[in-house]
């Protein structure tokens, strides 16, 4: 299980995304920011190449 936390990312946040592979982490993440976090197009690249960095294995 792969586990993406947002508090990781420097966010004051308690999101955590879970999922099996990366590729839905992403999506996960991607939906999140959007909702929470005011990424209306989609988390920059920039940010998600940073939370790429963050996924742990579980
Ligand atoms: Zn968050």
């Amino acid at each position: 299980m792969k586990v993406l936390r947002c508090r990781d990312a420097g966010a004051d946040c308690d999101f955590e995304a879970r999922a099996e592979t990366e590729e839905e982490l992403m999506k996960l993440a991607a939906v999140h920011g959007k909702a929470d976090h005011g990424f209306a197009d989609g988390v920059p690249t920039e940010v998600a190449t940073k939370l790429q960095s963050l996924i742990r294995d579980e």
